[in-house]
């Protein structure tokens, strides 16, 4: 794999780290984030446990990384913790790596048309096929395959929804735009 591609694959790489090893997914998520006028004691005190179970996460390194690139934290306000980082931490270790983290959000940017791109064609493939083409089996198993076909189709959608919002949230739209 050439250094571009180890690029292009990175984003993939860390949300797999993340996904296999998170300590917060089975935890609470509201203690990740200050509610609406949460008070700074209260809040202070849920953002140190926070803190402390992203310390032993074996996600941490992973998530940090991704919350830089998704631009998490922010100087000026309190409110949330990713990869043990709090905002302000977040919004500082991101002006300190400027360059190398817009580099590498190009780079997801890449992936994300390339994987999009992918998506759209398989979904197109799957709305196209006649799930009754095989059928053997008789009307059990066409019921099946239409049922299966379904939820590929359905997931299918499910992805390419997540990857447009997340682009038109980074290119400043509102989810609903
Ligand atoms: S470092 Fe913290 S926020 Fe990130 S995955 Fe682990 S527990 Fe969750």
């Amino acid at each position: 794999m050439t250094s571009t591609q180890a690029r292009h694959t990175r984003r993939a790489v860390l949300q797999s780290a993340i996904d296999a090893g998170a300590r917060c997914a089975t935890a609470d998520p509201d203690l990740w984030f200050r509610t609406d006028g949460e008070p700074q004691i209260t809040w202070q005190a849920r953002r140190a446990e926070a803190i402390r179970v992203c310390t032993g996460c074996p996600a941490r390194a992973a998530c940090e990384e991704l919350a830089l690139r998704d631009g998490d934290g922010n100087h000026r306000v309190d409110d949330m913790v990713r990869g043990g980082l709090s905002g302000s931490e977040l919004a500082a270790a991101r002006a300190i790596q400027a360059e190398r983290l817009a580099a590498a959000v190009d780079a997801d940017r890449d992936t994300e048309g390339r994987l999009l791109d992918d998506l759209a064609v398989e979904l197109r493939t799957q709305a196209t096929l006649n799930p009754d083409g095989h059928r053997n089996g008789g009307r059990l198993r066409q019921d099946e395959n239409r049922a299966e076909q379904n939820l590929r189709i359905r997931a299918l959608a499910a992805g390419i929804g997540q990857i447009r919002t997340a682009r038109r949230a980074r290119a400043g739209w509102g989810v609903a735009a």
